[in-house]
């Protein structure tokens, strides 16, 4: 036992170096080793959510550290503290019912990548009451996990400290309640209710009425609870530079706290959500299918959602639990052509993978024909066929006055270098695709 707790300290060492404070203080400090045979380690941690997270994200990263202090490789066992508060709920002494949160917004399940890290970390430390963001606003485009991320704030604090108040509520309700209040003659109520909350997670702030008592009233909470160094997390489909008639005092609390925002995902990102929500399902979909439909929605992760339901849906009307492509393809088919269009081009296809290739300007279209010539010029020839649907006679002429069966020859070389998963080639592609989509 000794030697476990040894072993255990140093890898907790290499670990604290690995990962970042925050995420080292929330899910590896709370872990406590209480045995090991010569193949498994077995841990208790304080809460499913940690449990959970371990399994999912650090599971490698601490058996790697294990690995480097003991030379060989443990699986690990992680076992829930049995502290009899497993059936919590959301419904401490002063919360009302629309407290209740969505128990699916957590922090396991929210996928994080590029466009969304900085706001899904500072939540986290939010969550975790490191108290050093406040108010944390997060603000970004809708579908994009911002009330996700706000739920899961309050999540997190029904998990792991079932005694404090939190309050979770929409401007629009904030609004409507205090208006209530002032009609029933109930303000003190109100203001007892919003002040004593331990947690106050405000949704969409933009809709805060333009009455000015109803902002008086917010400033005061705000005010009140920020004093008592309460946490406070407000989401935004905008800047508070951009929400207009907010009083300057109240845009400047705001500013106060730390501003992130959400960003459309990536490609890897949307490939990410989708085996996601795929996995919670009891369904089968090809990553051909899934790269199919992150291609074709970019522009937020609800639609993402969305796409998952309708190839379930029609999944299940033709009685399959495995999405062929020809299947999501028959479900996308109206998402898909409710998508704006870019004006995307031969010339622009053209033009980003040469600068994908880092070939000079005109060189797809020149009559050269080296290799590191014709490989880029072929894929260019399969984007422009492939995602703009153009003739091979007009693709053919666009490529310095080729022939079309240059065109046809070579994507069918492409096409084959494809089907053998040629991975400089299906890199390539999705790149290019990728850049040429965005705005
Ligand atoms: P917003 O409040 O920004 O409009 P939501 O938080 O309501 O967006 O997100 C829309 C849907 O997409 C929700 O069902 C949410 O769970 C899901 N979602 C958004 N971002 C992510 C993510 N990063 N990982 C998993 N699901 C996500
Ligand atoms: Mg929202």
């Amino acid at each position: 036992m000794t030697e476990i707790s040894e072993i255990w300290s140093k890898a907790k060492k290499q670990l604290s170096d690995e990962i970042s404070a925050v995420s080292y203080e929330t899910w590896i400090k709370p872990i406590s080793v209480l045995s090991a045979d010569d193949k498994k380690i077995t841990m208790e941690v304080p809460s499913p959510t940690v449990r959970s997270m371990l399994l999912t994200r650090y599971n490698s990263i601490i058996t790697d550290c294990i690995e480097n202090v003991t030379s060989r490789k443990y699986a690990l066992e992680v076992l829930v503290a049995n502290k009899n508060r497993r059936d919590y709920r959301p419904v401490a002494a002063n919360t009302l019912p629309e407290n209740l949160l969505n128990p699916k917004y957590t922090f396991e399940t929210f996928v994080v990548g590029k466009n969304n890290e900085l706001a899904q970390s500072a939540a986290l430390a939010a969550a975790e009451q490191a108290n050093v963001y406040n108010p944390l606003y997060i603000y970004g485009g809708s579908g994009l996990g911002k009330t996700h991320l706000l739920q899961a704030v309050g999540n997190y604090y029904v998990e792991n400290y079932p005694e404090k108040k939190i309050i979770y509520t929409t401007t629009e309700k904030f609004t409507y309640d205090f208006v209530a209040a002032i009609q029933q003659k109930k303000t003190f109520e109100f203001k007892q209710k919003y002040r004593t909350a331990d947690l106050l997670l405000i949704d969409d702030i933009q809709f805060l009425s333009d009455k000015t008592q109803t902002y008086e009233e917010f400033f005061h909470t705000f005010n009140a609870l920020y004093e008592a160094g309460k946490q406070m997390v407000i989401t935004s489909d905008r800047l508070p530079s951009d929400i207009p008639h907010i009083p300057e005092r109240l845009r400047t609390r705001f500013q106060m706290g730390l501003l992130v925002d959400v960003q459309p995902p990536e490609f890897e990102t949307r490939m990410a959500i989708l085996k996601d929500k795929i996995a919670a399902e009891n369904i089968s979909v090809d990553d051909e299918v899934l790269e199919y439909v992150a291609h074709g929605i970019r522009s937020n992760v609800r639609d993402l959602e969305g796409a998952v339901k309708r190839m379930m849906a029609y999944g299940a009307i033709s009685r399959t639990n495995k999405i062929s492509m020809e299947l999501a393809e028959k479900a996308l088919k109206d998402i898909f052509s409710l998508m704006p269009k870019k004006k995307l081009t031969i010339s622009s296809v053209i033009d980003e993978t040469e600068k994908y290739f880092n070939l000079p300007s005109g060189t797809l279209r020149s009559k050269q024909r080296t290799a590191r010539v014709t490989l880029p010029r072929h894929i260019a020839m399969y984007i422009s066929q492939s995602m703009l649907g153009a003739s091979q006679a007009k693709i053919g002429r666009e490529f310095g006055g080729r022939d079309h069966s240059t065109v046809i020859s070579a994507t069918k070389k492409i096409e084959s270098l494809l089907s053998e998963e040629n991975p400089e080639v299906k890199r390539a592609i999705t790149d290019i695709s990728e850049n040429l989509s965005r705005d």
